[in-house]
């Protein structure tokens, strides 16, 4: 049915995504390939979506998903929520994050509990602007937002750390757990415990870093990759493409995506993320330090940076007994292989980070059916 407002060319791709004897077809097609592979979805909104729409049960059993290191929350370190309720108990410190965040387990409490029992000053944000907002109107209070998140995020909090040093904002602080994508397809690709045939290339950081950004991850590993929307029809086009690739032997990385992506990305929000950040490196869940993953503010805007500026303590970190999170950002683990999946760890009781999230791939397990 056309909705109102709605151009000829944008009905067009909505009727597609509609039209069910594409998928079928697309199916079909995927059918018929009969080599084993192993294809991993590198982002929690993929994983997702295959979940909530059935692919993944509609897929021959030689097509094994895997899924990867794409969800923020799940590859923010333990130290990073440590650091996060360190500030946040701090007197006259107001700390904003997004909503899951809040439920992410530190050694003895998350960042919900902390305000629970300790008295932390934490509040839940849709927006990094609320955090401005709230720093303009409340001079006197220090302000510390926790930044979490891809390339997808990320030129938002640019947009607030500029504004705020545009109009002197003096008590707004950046906590910088920012990931980047390329590097930790590299760090991936360079273990030897990952077994993996190709990629399901996340399609909203590719909106941003272009397929570009992916030129020397593919010269160096020579690896089937496809960027890929998130409608079912897309999903399944990238792994009729990846499976064609790896069947062929064709060594490529392909644009599933091209009604958003473009070779080389949204240059307005790479150049505001290259004027606030410099790349450092940082230390992801399970896949440890990786060189050049993270973000931390270019000289310009040292003056936001929580991490240098506000005194705070973080206390030596282990995670969680029996939680293989870290193995399952890797792909190589699968949630129904830990122990305390389901029994000891579910939604409600979370364990680790990948049961806490909206995208992690557990808590994706357990609402639909791993
Ligand atoms: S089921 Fe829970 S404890 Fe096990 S890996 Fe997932 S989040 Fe960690």
């Amino acid at each position: 049915m056309r909705q109102s407002g709605t151009s000829d060319r944008l009905q067009k791709i909505l009727d597609n995504f509609n039209d069910t004897s594409i998928s079928k077809k697309l199916l079909e097609k995927i059918n018929l390939f009969k080599k084993n592979v192993s294809i991993m979805e590198v982002c929690g909104t993929h994983t997702v979506a295959i979940f909530r729409s059935g692919i993944r049960y509609g897929l021959p059993k030689n097509i094994n998903l895997v899924s990867g290191p794409g969800c923020p929350v799940c590859v923010t370190p333990t130290v990073e929520i440590e650091k996060a309720i360190g500030l946040a108990c701090k007197k006259n410190v107001t700390l904003f994050c997004f909503g899951d965040m809040v439920k992410v387990p530190g050694i003895n409490e998350t960042l919900e509990t902390a305000k629970a029992k300790m008295g932390a000053n934490v509040k839940i944000m849709y927006s990094p602007m609320e955090a401005l907002d709230y720093a303009e109107s409340n001079k006197k209070e220090v302000v510390v937002l926790l930044g979490v998140g891809f390339e997808t995020t990320i030129p938002l909090f640019c947009s607030v750390i500029t504004r705020a040093k545009n109009n002197k904002v003096k008590n707004l602080f950046l906590l910088s757990a920012f990931k980047l994508v390329p590097p930790a397809l590299d760090a991936l690709c360079s273990s030897k415990e990952l077994k993996i045939d190709g990629f399901i290339l996340p399609g909203h950081v590719s909106a941003i870093i272009g397929e570009e950004a992916y030129v020397p991850f593919m010269e160096k590993y020579r690896i089937p990759a496809v960027i890929t929307g998130f409608e079912p029809v897309d999903i399944l086009e990238g792994i009729y493409l990846l499976a064609g690739m790896i069947s062929s032997g064709e060594r490529l990385l392909k644009n599933q995506y091209k009604r958003v992506v473009s070779f080389e990305g949204n240059q307005k929000a790479q150049a505001l993320i290259n004027s606030v950040f410099r790349p450092c490196d940082s230390e992801w869940r399970g896949l440890g330090t990786i060189k050049n993953s993270g973000l931390s503010l270019s000289d310009d805007f040292k003056a936001f940076d929580a991490e240098a500026l506000i005194d705070f303590d973080v206390p030596d970190v282990k995670d969680p007994k029996g939680c293989l999170c870290g193995d399952i950002i890797k792909g190589v683990r699968k949630p129904i292989e830990c122990k305390l999946y389901k029994k000891v760890c579910t939604p409600e009781s979370p364990v680790g980070p990948c049961m806490v999230s909206s995208e992690g791939t557990c808590a994706a397990y357990y609402k639909y059916g791993g």
